[in-house]
């Protein structure tokens, strides 16, 4: 079930200390230890699963139910206006340490936490062949 060398397993297995803001028998929570904002939190599953797609529904329901709980307490505690929960897949994505998680970055107008949101537009027809890229894979 672990990684012996993933940094998040040895940390749900308690290896490695870390700030904890929540644990159940399959999911734990604690905060990133380089936080984007105060109260950045990460939610991971215990067991290792690489990628959101990779793990169990099961888990998946669990980790969304921690994580909407956990979210409200960071937001009452830290009096924060909103937060982001993101997931990182991949490399290309931004993803760093290989065991699916789930950031809580807690949230403020101007707090320039994010500052690009690079959006664009389809032509004509484009959205079309975009769709049928994905339907043909579900
Ligand atoms: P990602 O880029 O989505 O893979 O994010 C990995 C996150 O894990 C980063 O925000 C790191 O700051 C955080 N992180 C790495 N090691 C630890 C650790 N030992 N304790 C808490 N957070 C960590
Ligand atoms: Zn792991």
């Amino acid at each position: 079930m672990g990684n012996q060398d993933c940094i998040f397993c040895k940390i749900a297995a308690g290896d490695i200390p870390c700030s904890k803001v929540f644990e159940n028998d399959s999911v734990i929570a604690f905060l990133d230890i380089s936080p984007l904002s105060e109260g950045h939190t990460l939610v991971i599953p215990k067991a290792h699963f690489e990628q959101f797609d990779h793990c169990p529904s099961e888990l998946l329901a669990d980790i969304a139910v921690c994580t909407g709980k956990i979210a409200s307490a960071v937001v009452l505690g830290l009096q924060c206006e909103g937060y982001n929960v993101l997931c990182n897949n991949g490399a290309a994505a931004g993803q760093e340490v290989n065991h699916v998680h789930f950031h809580v970055i807690p949230r403020d107008s101007g707090d320039a936490v994010f500052t690009q949101w690079p959006a664009k537009q389809y032509s004509d027809g484009q959205a079309e062949m975009v769709l049928n890229k994905i339907l043909k894979n579900l």
